[in-house]
């Protein structure tokens, strides 16, 4: 079959495989626990539920505006202004189908073949794939001292004349880390000085631990909206918990919003009225969902640290937000994704390799699950990767042997 070359070379998103994976032994019957996806556990806001039943109940479920209904523009309006503290006209804001399709139109609308973007390892999986689908190059940066935090100068020296951006995800996934101040304000003040954009993926923003503020990048200029080179990209998925209801938003100068205004409706039209009155519902409902949620992963993160104590063999640079940890194992083996497979097989715990967020030698958990899944599925991955550990335990009546890979 001939099929488009560009199109083929696209790899599979892992975590949605591995995710496939853990269901179809699940089916089977198998103890799987999945510490692979990032999906938060709790149940969609009541002011969700009921915002987007009242749509659902007018009957009134039709194509809204390509930009997103107005209602929920303005609920994205307050949004900014009370957390990046800007004021924007409904111009400069367009709602997705999830961040996810969001970052495609920002790639798709500000890239032109060969140009490049800057992508700071570890990095979200999308991020290098989405990039290429839009005939850009991603140009990765990997912090050279173990760390999960890049140098400012390995950032500067990475850009060439053909960059037109430089992608930040702070609080970060895979490894939970926040970039410091300082580093965020040199990226704000080069990308103005430079003339390219700094996408912000927000996606986290308010899930950090202890005392970490994620600070936006408008903290770190004076200019507006209009005139600055951030990107702000958000949605209800992670903060929320609201991962089914695929909405997310962009806060960009107009021209871009324009542009991504055509390409969205070119391609699907709109994003649908009953999950935008949801996201609406969730945005102008009470924020004590969103610290409820942070503190309770917070506690799960608090397992994890506590579980990866005795783990010996293991390093973790503790994350201070997201619900992911990213050990480094190169203890055991440098290649990530036997050492995944492996856990899958001996331990049935799902876990991400590193290898996908360009970090060999680490796994990706997730603690966005139950303490129970979380302080089990820890459990059994030392157990799996530990020698000193028993040759053999039984998960449910099934035994497990602990032979090496
Ligand atoms: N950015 C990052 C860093 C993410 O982790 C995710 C979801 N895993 C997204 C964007 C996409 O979010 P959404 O579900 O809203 O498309």
């Amino acid at each position: 079959m001939r099929l488009s070359k560009l199109a083929s070379e696209i790899v599979e998103s892992p975590t949605l495989a591995l995710n496939e994976e853990a269901r179809l032994l699940r089916e089977r019957g198998e103890a799987v626990i999945n510490l692979g996806i990032g999906e938060p556990k709790n149940k969609t806001p009541i002011a969700a539920i009921l915002s987007s039943g009242a749509k659902l109940s007018s009957g009134e479920v039709k194509y809204t505006p390509p930009d997103g209904l107005p209602s929920m523009k303005k609920a994205v309006i307050r949004y900014t202004e009370e957390n990046y503290n800007r004021l924007v006209a409904p111009e400069n804001v367009i709602i997705t189908n999830g961040a996810k399709q969001s970052l495609y139109n920002i790639f798709y609308s500000i890239l032109n073949p060969q140009d490049e973007v800057i992508v700071i390892a570890p990095y979200w999986v999308s991020y290098p794939e989405m990039i290429k689908m839009c005939m850009g190059i991603p140009v990765i940066v990997t912090p050279e001292d173990g760390t999960f935090t890049p140098r400012f100068e390995d950032i500067e020296r990475a850009v060439t004349s053909s960059t037109r951006a430089i992608i930040v995800n702070s609080p970060n996934n895979p490894s939970g880390e926040i970039y410091p101040p300082e580093l965020l304000a040199k990226i704000v003040e080069f990308c103005e000085r430079k003339g390219i954009f700094m996408i912000c993926d927000d996606i986290y923003h308010k899930l950090t631990f202890d005392r970490n503020v994620a600070a936006p990048a408008y903290s770190f200029t004076n200019k507006d909206v209009e005139d600055s080179h951030i990107i702000a990209v958000n949605g209800v998925a992670k903060l929320y918990g609201m991962t089914g209801f695929r909405i997310g938003w962009v806060v960009a100068p107009r021209q871009l919003v324009k542009v991504m205004t055509n390409v969205l409706a070119q391609t699907t039209s709109c994003v649908s009225p009953i999950a935008q009155s949801a996201a609406e519902g969730a945005l102008n409902g009470l924020q004590s969902v969103v610290d409820a949620l942070r503190l309770q992963i917070q506690n799960n993160r608090e397992i994890v640290l506590q579980e990866m104590k005795t783990f010996t063999g293991a390093r973790l640079i503790p994350p201070k937000g997201t619900f992911y940890a990213l050990p480094d194992l190169r203890a055991f083996n440098n290649n990530s994704v036997e050492l995944s497979k492996f856990l899958l097989k001996k331990a049935l715990v799902v876990t991400v390799p590193g290898k996908e967020f360009g970090m060999e030698g680490h796994i990706r958990i997730s603690f966005a699950g139950s303490v129970k899944d979380i302080t089990e599925g820890i459990a059994r991955i030392k157990w799996a990767l530990d020698a000193t550990s028993p040759n053999e335990i039984y998960i449910g009546d099934k035994k497990m042997i602990r032979d090496w890979m």
